[in-house]
């Protein structure tokens, strides 16, 4: 098993917990006095940095949002109060898609850089990389922070990194073949992408000796059906991972693949609770993650609202790490959700579905809450040999068996809908 850092990953929980409230303490010693979006949300609790003792005394500190986060950008800018430091000091500039709202910038510092690198690292080397690898990033690096905190964690494993960016799908098949990537980190909905432009162009894929996918920058590789599909067409295993760009990259899939994503601990604290009461959720239910990052110092979230849906699983892995999993990765986002004729659905609960019909080469799915009842449609496009009238019905009844709800499905023709090189936008809420 390769490890990054394996005497933090196999700590006993009991000393990873004192590692952990060490490391908060620091934090907040660092950024109170110093950090004004913090030190005012400190002082409006009445929590001063040594209060915390024990992991009971985090519930203590404010909880933080992304609103919060935003306005405290929008009464400073460009960068806003949650800045620990001086301008000068930061060395890296990034700012959120924006697929949920108005973007969010974020600065890194040399020292938060080199954190956010050893964390892919652990994201790297839990899916079993090692300076042997090349890795091809298939990318045009903007100011999206993912695959960029990727090139770094490759450079702490000492990987070799093959930028794939300036050149088109077919080339890039072409590059990986010429230049033997064993491992390529980009967006699920890209991996399938890359398989669909070898097929259409008569390219072997197994020329290239791929075996592993990382996938960063959308769900999906925790879409069972996804997975499955990415798999075959590859032949190569899928790794899921996630973060956010205003957190870090927090969880990552192990070479066991127990269904779930390790939590790197040691340089997070994740709390999982009921997205309305903002207690704790008991071990194991389905709660909103809470996040505070312990190695980004100059832009720190504490008891940060993700508003991603997890739930913990603290069970052992065979891997030997202690650190628990997200069951079944980022189960989705509490913002996704929509109300189908009285049905709770979450966007992967469809893709699932719809992926599981081999025929549907793409998607696109419309909830239109006008009519009190909402309505559900989804556009399917199918290979060149599929027969449109069995693929219908097998989503149809798909749709019906699973989610009890009628959909109105129909058959677009080959190419009419949108494909995605970065984050996939098949979901749409008409209101
Ligand atoms: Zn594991």
């Amino acid at each position: 098993m390769i490890y990054f850092e394996q005497s933090v990953e196999s700590m006993p929980r009991k000393a990873l917990e004192s590692l952990q409230i060490e490391k908060l303490r620091s934090v907040l010693k660092e950024i109170y006095g110093r950090n004004r979006f913090y030190t005012c949300k400190l002082d409006a609790a009445g929590f001063r940095p040594e209060s915390i003792r024990t992991m009971d005394d985090l519930a203590h500190l404010p909880i933080t949002t992304k609103s919060e986060l935003v306005q405290a950008q929008k009464d400073a800018p460009p960068f806003g109060t949650n800045a620990t430091f001086s301008e000068v000091v930061y060395s890296r500039f990034h700012q959120t898609s924006g697929t949920t709202g108005t973007p969010l910038r974020v600065l890194d510092t040399p020292e938060s850089w080199d954190w956010w690198g050893r964390c892919w690292g652990h994201v790297l080397a839990g899916a079993g990389l090692t300076e042997n690898d090349r890795l091809f990033v298939p990318f045009s690096f903007g100011p999206f922070i993912g695959f960029w905190a990727a090139v770094e964690g490759a450079r702490q494993i000492k990987a070799l990194m093959i930028p794939g960016g300036g050149r088109d799908s077919l080339q890039r098949l072409h590059f990986m073949k010429e230049l033997g990537a064993t491992v390529m980190c980009c967006t699920p909905t890209y991996a399938l992408r890359l398989a669909e432009v070898a097929q259409e162009s008569g390219f072997d894929l197994s020329e290239i000796p791929l075996q592993k996918l990382i996938h960063a920058g959308e769900p999906g590789a925790n879409v069972p059906a996804t997975k499955a599909r990415i798999e075959s067409a590859w032949k190569a295993k899928c790794y899921d991972h996630a973060g956010a760009s205003e957190v870090g990259a927090h969880s990552f899939e192990c070479e066991i693949q127990p269904d779930g994503t390790h939590v790197i601990e040691s340089e997070f604290i994740v709390e999982v609770l009921c997205p309305k009461t903002l207690k704790p959720v008991s071990v194991g239910e389905q709660g909103e993650l809470v996040i505070t990052n312990l190695g980004r110092i100059g832009f720190p979230v504490i008891r940060y609202r993700s508003g991603d849906l997890v739930r913990l699983n603290p069970e052992p892995c065979e891997c030997g790490r202690t650190f628990p999993r997200f069951e079944g990765g980022v189960l989705g986002r509490a913002d996704d959700m929509v109300v189908v004729r009285g049905v709770n659905v979450f966007p992967s609960a469809i893709e699932n579905l719809v992926r599981r019909c081999n025929a549907v080469e793409e998607f696109r799915i419309t909830v239109s809450t006008k009519r009190e009842m909402g309505h559900l449609a989804i556009e399917l496009e199918l290979n060149k040999s599929a027969h449109p009238e069995t693929a219908r019905s097998t989503v149809n009844q798909a749709i019906r068996n699973e989610l009890g709800l009628r959909a109105d499905i129909t058959v677009v023709s080959y190419g009419s809908l949108p494909r995605f090189e970065m984050k996939a936008k098949r979901f749409h809420v008409d209101n």
